[in-house]
């Protein structure tokens, strides 16, 4: 028998998410990370302040900026700067401060942090789950949670997520300094990077920079990139540590459960084929696995089941929309840029996706509705 409700592989942003809410509900966990201590992740931290609301905490002192305006370019001209509505503000959190506080938060909740652990097996044995490290070390509990990245091989090797997984593609940079990038202002690019953006998002006295490339073979040509972007931003080109790193984006509904294993963040393909959100649905996926996880473990649910349904109906659906909106914008960017980000209503609508308000569904049949009007 084993003394320990829920183990969670992962103390990044969904595993710390999980781990709280579970700790919160008076549940036995161990949070166990691989890394000893604070990362830079490659992680450009935007993130909408709705995701406040998931949390009996304050997030702010993760938050770097509010970002105030949006600045797009089509290879560095073309220009489109607008002010984003104040009713879904848009934080930029500084990555591994976000990831520390909440994991914080668990600890202080009750949950055990082990550090450094790196799980390299997880398997079921007839009542429990067990995890083996690479020294040999070996813990058993009643329920998994999978919430080790996008690298992750469990979700896979236990038929969670989907078989066929799609990666993005990214280049990260941290710079020191602002450069010329104003404060509050968040800058994207589109027509310098194949099949994707660039993005630049402004930090303490520093600015994260980030290209991502969403379809296709996923060729990056990130160098070249850099060195028109940076001196765009008001930085030599050669500047900053590039991290790259491949991102597991969200393709097709699949089951994110098991027999007493979930998947969240990016171990479970959630974040989004379009524009690489994935701290939201990392936050939105720790808050619904730990609430089908205390109704299970308190015995009032047979299976996790809702689980799977829940993220479908809060995310799934929408990333439907957002992987054919990918496929269209990215095949053909600069018709993209004239008809879609170049309409004045456009800022308004990305701040409404990003914050939850709106999904790519609403967006498509808004779309859908004007052409057929104009066919009329
Ligand atoms: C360049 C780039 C820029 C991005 N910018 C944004 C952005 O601006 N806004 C946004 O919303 N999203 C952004 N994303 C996506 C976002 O960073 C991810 O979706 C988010 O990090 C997912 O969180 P997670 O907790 O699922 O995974 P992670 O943050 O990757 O956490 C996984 C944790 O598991 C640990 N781990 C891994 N393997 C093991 C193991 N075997 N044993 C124990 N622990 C292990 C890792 O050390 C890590 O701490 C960006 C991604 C990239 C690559």
């Amino acid at each position: 028998m084993t003394n320990r409700d829920v183990l969670i592989i992962g103390a990044g942003a969904a595993g710390s998410t999980t781990a709280f809410h579970l700790a919160k509900a008076g549940h036995k966990v161990t949070l166990l990370e691989k890394d000893s201590g604070r990362l830079i992740k490659p992680c450009g931290g935007g993130m909408a302040a709705a995701v406040q609301d998931w949390f009996p905490f304050d997030l702010t002192p993760a938050v770097d900026q509010l970002i105030k305006v949006v600045d797009f370019s089509w290879c560095l001209s073309d220009q489109v700067v607008a002010q984003l509505p104040g009713n879904a503000p848009f934080w930029i959190v500084r990555r591994e401060r976000l990831d520390e506080l909440i994991t914080n938060q668990a600890v202080n909740a009750g949950a055990e942090l082990l550090r450094p652990f790196r799980v390299t097996e997880l398997k079921k044995s007839t009542k429990n789950w067990q995890v083996t490290n690479e020294e040999g070390k070996q813990i058993t509990a009643k329920a998994i949670v999978i919430a080790d990245g996008s690298n992750s091989p469990w979700p896979k090797i236990h038929g969670l997520g989907p078989r066929n997984q799609h990666h993005a593609v990214t280049t990260s940079v941290r710079l020191e300094g602002n450069g010329n990038l104003k404060e509050n202002t968040a800058r994207f690019e589109f027509g310098l990077v194949h099949h994707g953006f660039a993005w630049a998002f402004p930090v303490k006295e520093g600015v994260n920079i980030g290209i991502g490339s969403f379809i296709g073979r996923n060729e990056i040509n990130s160098e070249d990139v850099l060195n028109q972007l940076l001196p765009s931003l008001g930085f030599d080109p050669q500047a900053g540590k590039r991290q790259t790193a491949s991102l597991r984006v969200w393709n097709g509904h699949h089951a994110l459960h098991g027999d007493g294993i979930v998947a969240v963040g990016d171990a479970a393909s959630l974040c989004d084929p379009f524009l690489a959100e994935g701290l939201r649905p990392a936050l939105m996926s720790g808050c619904e696995a730990a609430r089908c996880l205390n109704h299970w473990l308190r015995g009032d649910s047979h299976n996790l089941v809702d689980y799977t349904k829940i993220m479908r109906v809060r995310w799934g659906n929408s990333m439907a929309w957002g992987k054919r909106i990918a496929q269209v914008f990215y095949r053909f960017p600069k018709v993209g840029y004239q008809l879609g980000i170049k309409r004045p209503t456009a800022p308004q609508r990305i701040a409404q996706i990003l914050s939850g308000e709106m999904g790519y569904g609403d967006i498509a049949q808004r779309v859908i509705k004007r052409l057929l009007l104009k066919g009329n």
